[in-house]
């Protein structure tokens, strides 16, 4: 009979195993969430034959559920930026790039999910504000002749703008300011008058979410 007892390690194979056949108890401890979620959600449960839990599957399905992160304001206004295709307007894919990639680095995946969101977020807005209808055209004269007037008139304010924002775009330091009440969006609010230092008003104006809810375009 021996007097001392060696405990010995578990081999990979053996801890392999264990990690795909947890019980409930366990499962739950490992994504730190009561026993009652594995039932409540059985279709991320990874559940295996005989009442046990696949741990890797588990996991992989935990993180798939997890909330975007939550953007700090200057980051989120330039992730909306790049959502609403402000950038790649100007073929700035580059700048749009920086910051996508800026995001990533700082929340991995959770970054990634709020760019997502803010997509998710911006097409819904504007598919219940600005649903597409079929148009109905004017004679093909009419439509170019009210065309070449606006561009005209477009083209000069837009000369003006390009050069004043040239620098800001540069940057990534541009505000969108609302038509009817001229606050200017940063992150999540809409701020009145003046645009912060260093940034520039954007060519295209936005209605703020205030003039929106009274059904202002
Ligand atoms: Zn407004």
């Amino acid at each position: 009979m021996p007097t001392t007892r060696k405990a010995s390690k578990p081999s990979s194979d053996t801890q392999r195993a264990v990690l795909r056949s947890l019980s409930q108890q366990v499962a739950a401890e490992l994504i730190d969430r009561p026993a009652v979620w594995l039932r409540d959600n059985p279709h991320l449960a990874a559940r295996t034959d005989g009442d046990r839990y696949n741990a890797r599957e588990l996991v992989a399905n935990v993180l798939a559920t997890q909330p975007p992160a939550e953007l700090p304001d200057g980051m989120l206004e330039a992730v909306r930026q790049v959502v609403e295709c402000v950038y790649p307007d100007g073929n700035r894919f580059d700048v749009a790039l920086a910051v996508v990639e800026s995001v990533e680095k700082r929340f991995g995946n959770a970054g990634l999910a709020a760019v997502g969101a803010a997509l998710l977020r911006h097409l819904r807005e504007w598919n219940e504000l600005d649903p597409w209808r079929p148009p109905s055209l004017p004679s093909e004269t009419e439509f170019v002749a009210e065309a070449v007037e606006k561009a005209k008139a477009e083209s000069k304010e837009r000369h003006r703008t390009l050069a004043e924002g040239w620098e800001a775009t540069e940057a990534g330091r541009l505000v969108y300011v609302c038509p009817h009440c001229k606050r200017h969006r940063f992150g999540r609010s809409w701020n009145p008058p003046p645009i912060p230092t260093g940034y520039a008003e954007h060519e295209h104006t936005m209605t703020c979410d205030g003039c929106r809810s009274k059904g202002r375009l």
